[in-house]
């Protein structure tokens, strides 16, 4: 699989935001805000690249191509990662990915790089919507702690998670 073919394939935009110098962040910790607005379930899920690739810079080598490669796929198919109720029927919506350090021809700018995937469901039933059963301790086991914003019907609050945690309960 080519690698640009690959990229162009899985939408990965340019992002002014983050292509500007990147900003600190801490290796291990990543950001998940959840938002339940109607019938859509708004997935956001952002993370510094060390903690789901190992590195943080453009790949160098056809391992760490592949790698990059399949760490889109895994977040671009957001349904492996991130499972809503069974009983509130939701679907799938095109998924965006943003992470500039992987993009084709990108050069390393600065230490730090993250990826950014904002993920989305069209639910049928959005008032079962209970949980979220979330893969991201499994996938990535150099992740030690997901800080977690949930924004629903019943107001926002906020979780800390850390491994093996699997579950997001998204009522208070
Ligand atoms: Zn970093």
């Amino acid at each position: 699989m080519a690698w640009r073919a690959a990229c162009i394939g899985l939408l990965l935009l340019a992002a002014p935001g983050l292509q500007a110098a990147p900003k600190a962040h801490d290796h291990g910790v990543a950001s998940l805000s959840v938002a339940i607005d109607g019938r859509t379930l708004s997935i956001e899920f952002e993370a510094p690249l060390d903690s789901l690739l190992g590195f943080e810079r453009p790949p160098r080598t056809d391992a760490e191509r592949r790698s990059a490669v399949m760490l889109l796929a895994l977040l671009h198919d957001g349904v492996r990662l991130f499972v809503p109720d069974a009983d509130a029927r939701c679907l799938p919506q095109p998924t965006t990915l943003q992470a500039p350090a992987l993009q084709p021809g990108a050069h390393a700018a600065g230490d730090h790089a993250d990826l950014l995937a904002r993920i989305s469901f069209h639910c049928g039933r959005p008032q079962a919507l209970r949980s979220l059963k979330l893969g991201l301790f499994q996938a990535f086991d150099r992740l030690q702690r997901i800080d977690v914003q949930i924004v629903g019907p019943q107001g926002q609050h906020k979780a800390s998670l850390r491994p093996p945690a699997s579950m997001l309960n998204l009522q208070r």
